[in-house]
């Protein structure tokens, strides 16, 4: 019906759609503030912006960046935020064709793009989009098990790394109060133990399933997904907490946010453990770069991390087999 290019189109034009929502949720959910009503507003002059003003991409172009009303400049974030989000969309579609995974893909992507601007602002990514981006991570690995292809070895090796990065936590986490007393918050001890046991249920969910992967049926994809998505969610997270509390005992001082924790296991839970454990290897050297300009720039050596995180995943999802094989073919000593 259509030609791929039509399609294409088609789909930046829904990406710059979806930006222009994720505009709203980079601008509200920092402040808690409902993402439905009110709707558009100007944040100068008050006025709500009609619907010919609120075309994404285009109007911001036809106002050059200033309210109607008031004439007060809008941010040109709100056009980067719909070109990227339509650019991103227009590129997964590219890559990986009209397929399932597409969907499950963008709604990752939009978590990534939302969180990394409020993070650049705000230092924070807001729980809705990665505590939330988990849950949907795993759900849509159920409904698309095709996001997870793991062959059986790599389920059983993935099952193994989590149980060790768990108890590499629990070991760190028994060290953690003779070095930094003073770090510790009384106030999360529910929110911990909640933590602690659903991390702890995941296991025993992994585990029950490969133990018995090889009798399961042809049709229990869904299954042997989930199990790829929870060992993805738990080894993404738990390598961030397991280098953020070595990092509290050896700076002595809180080194890594819990934001930063719950991004990568969302990721995980999109990507399975093999490339999100990857993206965590990658992401410092864009950190580093991008620390070392700011550092210089404004003598502030603290930086969101999350935006690092982010870019090391997506060069993990679409470069990571390539990287994976080279590395073990030796990297550059190697051919
Ligand atoms: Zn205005």
């Amino acid at each position: 019906m259509f030609e791929e290019n039509d399609l294409g189109i088609l789909i930046f034009m829904f990406g710059a759609i979806v930006g222009s929502f994720l505009n709203v949720c980079i601008v509200r959910l920092p402040k808690g503030q409902s993402l439905v009503t009110p709707g558009s507003y100007c944040p100068k002059c008050l006025q709500s912006i009609v619907w010919y003003d609120n075309i994404p991409l285009l109007s911001w172009l036809v106002l050059t960046g200033k309210c109607r009303q008031c004439k007060a400049v809008i941010s040109f974030r709100y056009w980067l935020v719909e070109c990227l989000t339509a650019t991103v969309f227009y590129l997964f579609y590219r890559h990986y064709g009209l397929d399932w995974v597409l969907p499950a893909y963008g709604v990752m992507v939009s978590g990534f793009i939302v969180a990394a601007f409020v993070d650049f602002a705000e230092r924070i990514i807001p729980d809705e989009v990665s505590v939330g981006g988990m849950g949907a991570g795993l759900v849509l690995s159920v409904l698309v098990p095709r996001l997870h292809t793991p062959g059986h070895e790599e389920l059983l090796l993935g099952s193994f790394l989590a149980g060790a990065l768990v108890l590499a936590c629990i070991g760190l986490g028994f060290i953690y109060p003779v070095f930094c007393k003073h770090l510790m918050d009384k106030e999360d001890a529910l929110a911990d133990r909640m933590v602690k046991g659903l991390v702890l249920g995941s296991l025993i969910v992994i585990t029950l399933i490969n133990a018995n992967a090889p009798h399961l049926p042809a049709g229990q994809a869904g299954l042997l997904a989930l199990s790829a998505s929870l060992s993805g969610l738990i080894v993404g997270g738990g390598a961030v907490y397991a280098m953020g509390l070595v990092g509290d005992i050896i700076f002595k001082k809180p080194s890594m946010g819990g934001g930063d924790v719950k991004l990568m296991a969302m990721a995980g839970a999109f990507l399975g453990w093999k490339l999100v454990l990857l993206a965590f290897f990658i992401a410092p050297f864009f950190g580093a770069v991008y620390g070392i300009i700011e550092k210089i720039r404004t003598k502030d050596s603290a930086i969101a991390y999350g935006p690092f995180l982010i870019t090391g995943v997506l060069v993990s999802q679409f470069w990571g087999e390539q990287i994976i094989t080279w590395v073990l073919n030796g990297g550059i000593y190697g051919s």
